[in-house]
């Protein structure tokens, strides 16, 4: 509330109430006549001060909100959320009868490229693999940092067919994918689980999963560095 009472213009108790009443219908302010100039530009200051603030504030609250979803490693969305959005698109695929993949996807004998060349080359070989496979995956698809070396590939509106041929492109991307090293290139392979709804064995959303889990182990023991869908 601004008033502007010197010995010329003193501040009755009206000036008071009307300032009173503005500010609570939802004035941000409030300036009597006369005001001296400089007042209204001291006070229009204030406001781009609060302005500024608040812009400031929504932008940290974008950015929590980023990294909430995110996995800071390689950017792409982090465990948690990746289950969010499946609950979501699980409970739409099956309420419209549209297909749903699920691909499980685990980096191959990752702890020997650890041992062989170091954490730190170990990180940058995780981040070049969630940027190939994100390469090959469309937009509408979700891609995840499940785990350490572990990957979620959701592909909505894709049946058993377009999972594999979408995990095998993502295979193939990998495995000619090179990280450079101090000393050498690095190159990984890595084993993917698809299943798919619907599915005589899928009736709820932990169905779809663990079939993907069971799809990946059967990856793994059968050689690796391939796609089984169950
Ligand atoms: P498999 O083909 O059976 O999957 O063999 P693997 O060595 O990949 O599997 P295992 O589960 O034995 O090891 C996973 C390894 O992944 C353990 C750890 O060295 C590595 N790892 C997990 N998270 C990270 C990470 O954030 N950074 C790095 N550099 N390595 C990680
Ligand atoms: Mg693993
Ligand atoms: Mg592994």
């Amino acid at each position: 509330a601004v008033t502007a009472a010197d010995k010329d213009h003193p501040l009755t108790e009206e000036d008071t109430r009307a300032t009173l009443r503005a500010l609570r219908a939802g004035a941000d302010d409030y300036l009597t006549k006369p005001f001296h100039d400089e007042e209204l530009v001291a006070r229009a200051r204030v406001h781009l001060r609060l302005r500024e603030l608040q812009d400031e504030l929504r932008d940290k609250s974008t950015l929590l909100e980023t990294l909430n979803r995110t996995d800071g490693l390689t950017g792409l969305l982090n465990r948690r959320s990746l289950v969010e959005v499946l609950g979501a698109e699980f409970a739409k695929c099956t309420r419209y009868r549209a297909p749903l993949s699920l691909v499980m996807v685990d980096l191959d004998r990752f702890k020997k490229v650890n041992d062989t060349f170091g954490h730190p080359v170990g990180d940058a070989v995780l981040k070049t693999v969630a940027r190939v496979i994100r390469a090959e995956l469309r937009a509408c698809d979700a891609a995840a940092r499940f785990g350490g070396e572990e990957f979620a590939l959701l592909l909505p509106q894709t049946d058993r067919a377009g999972a594999i041929v979408a995990a095998e492109r993502c295979r193939t991307a990998l495995e000619a994918a090179r990280v450079p090293t101090s000393a050498s290139a690095v190159s990984v392979t890595a084993s993917f689980g698809v299943a798919t709804w619907p599915h005589p064995q899928v009736a709820r959303l932990d169905d779809l999963v663990s079939q993907a889990d069971q799809a990946l182990y059967r990856a793994k023991s059968e050689g690796r560095n391939r796609v089984v869908a169950l």
